[in-house]
């Protein structure tokens, strides 16, 4: 069976925010004094998620990651991973981690059954990582990075974010890695989203811009990776791993969206950008069959939008600002949401 918008896209992904809590406080993502946590009660426990995951599935889910916040911080995680892997139709099983704690659960995670893991890194010198994640040791992501690849969690996936004048002139760096690695180094563009302030347009670098940063290190050729969604990957002349352009604001973004996410206090989001929410809790705690929620993926779907609005609002066109007004942006946090 396949799930398809109003626009022709076939849905197969689900992002599920498994906590809203994380254990850095990226300054672009968070304020200093993070975010008021959701009380606990609030959050979907994993006998609720994995309930959506077996409707959806049945519907033609086939891709699941789990993401957060840290999802590594909830306890228990494994146990998520072991049991969403027992679902029938859920193909593909991937987690995005900040990598702190991956050494300690990779080879569990492995174990479970999960695929792959996207790792978020923004920088590769210590005194910038700490920085920019006000207080995160870095040792302990590339531990991280080299215990997933050890146990087999492959490729691992490596996100930055290129912002101006806080980590773009380590672009080239990133992308070098996938000269002696077989990871897949993605750039995400800077988006105008969250509850940090960092967003501005002096701050926020095009994929064109870093494409052509990139380029410096040698000549990209695209390469046609199996469900690269909206990522564009490319080589480096004969390099084992690839480099990947994540265009939120500019090209190729909604086009290509084949998702939904589930935020971590149990709400169907059918577009990152949109506001548009739909509560599952009702449902899930209600005595509601699984016919109301089947009912209630649908329906996001059917309001899913055919693209965001946030580059016109932020007055991005192909790449560069044009001069304009203050930017309305989501005020939710990524962590919430479900990055
Ligand atoms: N804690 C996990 C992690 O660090 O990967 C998962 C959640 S985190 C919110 C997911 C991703 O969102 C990270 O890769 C982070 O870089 C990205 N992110 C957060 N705010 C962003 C922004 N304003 N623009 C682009 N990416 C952002």
């Amino acid at each position: 069976m396949k799930l398809r918008d109003n626009f022709s896209r076939v849905i197969d992904y689900l992002r599920i925010s498994i906590t809203d809590r994380c254990n850095l406080r990226c300054i672009y993502c968070m304020p200093d004094n993070g975010v008021l946590p959701i009380e606990h009660k609030e959050i979907l426990s994993y006998e609720e998620i994995i309930r959506v995951v077996r409707v959806a599935a049945a519907l033609g889910v086939k891709k699941v990651r789990i993401t957060g916040g840290e999802p590594l911080a909830r306890k228990n995680v494994t146990y998520l991973v072991a049991s969403l892997r027992e679902i029938t139709g859920v193909e593909d099983l991937t987690l995005t981690t900040n990598g702190v704690l991956l050494e300690k659960y990779a080879k569990e995670l492995a174990d479970a059954g999960l695929n792959r893991v996207n790792v978020s890194l923004d920088s590769l010198k210590p005194e910038r990582y700490r920085e920019v994640t006000r207080g995160g040791e870095i040792a302990s992501v590339m531990r991280g990075i080299e215990a997933a690849e050890k146990a087999g969690l492959l490729p691992v996936k490596i996100n930055m974010v290129p912002i101006r004048d806080l980590n773009d002139d380590e672009i080239e760096d990133f992308a070098g890695m996938t000269l002696r690695t077989s990871r897949q180094v993605r750039f995400i563009e800077f988006m105008p989203i969250g509850a940090g302030d960092l967003w501005s347009h002096e701050r926020y670098i095009s994929t064109d811009e870093i494409k052509t940063r990139v380029e410096k290190i040698g000549t990209l050729s695209p390469v046609k990776l199996r469900r690269d969604g909206p990522a564009r990957y490319y080589r480096i002349g004969n390099a084992p791993g690839v480099v990947g352009f994540i265009s939120a604001l500019t090209h190729h973004f909604c086009g290509d969206c084949n998702r939904l996410r589930i935020t971590a206090d149990g709400k169907l989001r059918p577009c990152l950008f949109s506001e548009t929410e739909i509560d599952l809790k009702p449902a899930l705690r209600g005595s509601s069959s699984d016919e109301e929620i089947e009912r209630l993926l649908r329906l996001s779907i059917e309001v899913k939008p055919e693209g965001h609005t946030i580059s016109r609002r932020a007055e991005i066109h192909g790449g560069k600002h044009c001069s304009g007004s203050s930017l309305p942006r989501s005020l939710k946090p990524m962590s919430r949401i479900g990055g």
